[in-house]
């Protein structure tokens, strides 16, 4: 190109340019659905499929809903009700999944978008926007809550519509997604349809109720829950910073399956930091090196292990999809992760032994 000088990008590139980034693929679009659910306190959440996700995903939700005023907004670029413009809030210290405002722009850039929502009143509303469409509003009759309906996702992404797996590899990465979410949300009801039929649901009634409804019966036996504290010593600073080294109390929780029941793959192994769903492979290796020699070759665990340790620790705000957090002392944090998964599986092969006559 001969001219060279330096122009701003036009909005609607700089707009493709994060959608790009945020909404890689159909799990996606399920993803920041099922946080905004969460951000909004639902206690049932279903979630509809059709075809590979590209077709349509519905996202319903009991939660408190968006006031009439702010439908349009929720739909813009940089909107959020999850930070303060006018706090000093450290985007470090945010405790919601969400903080960017940028997943409903997001999707809204690549597909066709109704969010029909209600806080309460008696009528709700309902907009519609899309790639090359204003947001239309309407009232409609909706419960509390919010329905959010991605269609025709990609539909002006050619190049990203081919670069998608088969259509069952893209509904399985939507199942994996919706079982890691009920597994660590164990206290909201969750259903999945497919093409209208249900594939999976949990009764919001605790782990080993959820781990029934994703994984059957035999495993759900099989469940062992896990709460555990532990002071952990963690090295802060280096480099740039003088060294400290403080103790800190690491709480971890949640549930794992005896050995007795493993997968072929590490999917099944879903861990979150501060409440997040992340895929964090340090702590979810720490997941598995904790069972040791329990698991053979290519055997990986069923397990969904919270990890919580104080805010300060934790950076939510290093990856676009969120996938991953920055988190101060994961060495030693895995470690420990690594320890307690190890006591917990030793603890309950006690159990067995004691309840097998001799
Ligand atoms: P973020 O979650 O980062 O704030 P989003 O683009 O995902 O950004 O959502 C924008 C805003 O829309 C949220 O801050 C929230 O106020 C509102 N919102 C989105 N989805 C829901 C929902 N399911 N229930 C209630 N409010 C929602
Ligand atoms: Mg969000």
């Amino acid at each position: 190109m001969s001219d060279r000088s330096i122009r701003r990008l036009s909005d609607a590139t700089v707009n493709q340019i994060a959608a790009g980034e945020v909404i890689t693929r159909p799990s996606r679009v399920v993803e920041e659905l099922l946080d905004n659910a969460i951000d909004a306190a639902a206690s049932r959440i279903t979630i509809e499929v059709e075809g590979d996700g590209t077709d349509r995903i519905t996202v319903s939700d009991t939660g408190h809903g968006i006031a009439r005023k702010d439908v349009v907004r929720a739909l813009e670029r940089h909107t959020t009700s999850k930070i303060q413009p006018e706090s000093t809030t450290l985007i470090e210290s945010v405790q919601t999944l969400g903080f960017r405002g940028e997943a409903l722009a997001a999707i809204a850039d690549c597909a066709t978008v109704t969010v029909e929502t209600n806080t309460g009143e008696p009528r709700g509303t309902k907009i519609t926007t899309g790639p090359d469409d204003e947001p239309v509003r309407h009232d409609v009759g909706h419960a509390q809550g919010t329905t959010v309906t991605a269609s025709n996702l990609f539909a002006n992404r050619p190049a990203r519509n081919a670069s998608l797996a088969k259509p069952e590899t893209e509904f399985r990465r939507i199942t994996e997604v919706v079982s890691a979410y009920a597994l660590l949300y164990p206290q909201i009801r969750f259903v999945l349809r497919h093409n209208g039929t249900e594939t999976l649901s949990t009764t919001g009634t605790g782990i080993t109720a959820s781990v029934l409804g994703v994984y059957g019966r035999k495993a759900a036996q099989h469940t062992r829950s896990i709460d555990h504290r532990q002071a952990v010593s963690i090295d802060h600073g280096g480099t740039h910073a003088p060294r400290t080294t403080e103790t800190q109390t690491v709480r971890i929780s949640g549930f794992l399956l005896a050995p007795t029941i493993v997968r072929r793959s590490n999917t099944h192994t879903t861990v979150a930091i501060n409440g997040r769903p992340v895929r964090q492979s340090a702590i979810r290796d720490a997941v598995v090196s904790g069972y040791g020699s329990r698991l053979g070759s290519k055997e990986y665990p069923i397990a969904a292990i919270s990890v919580t340790v104080p805010h300060s620790l934790v950076d939510p705000n290093i990856h676009p999809a969120k996938q991953r957090v920055g988190l101060v002392g994961e060495d030693e944090i895995a470690a420990a992760v690594s320890k307690a998964i190890e006591t917990a599986l030793t603890s309950g092969d006690e159990r067995i032994a004691a309840q097998t006559p001799t």
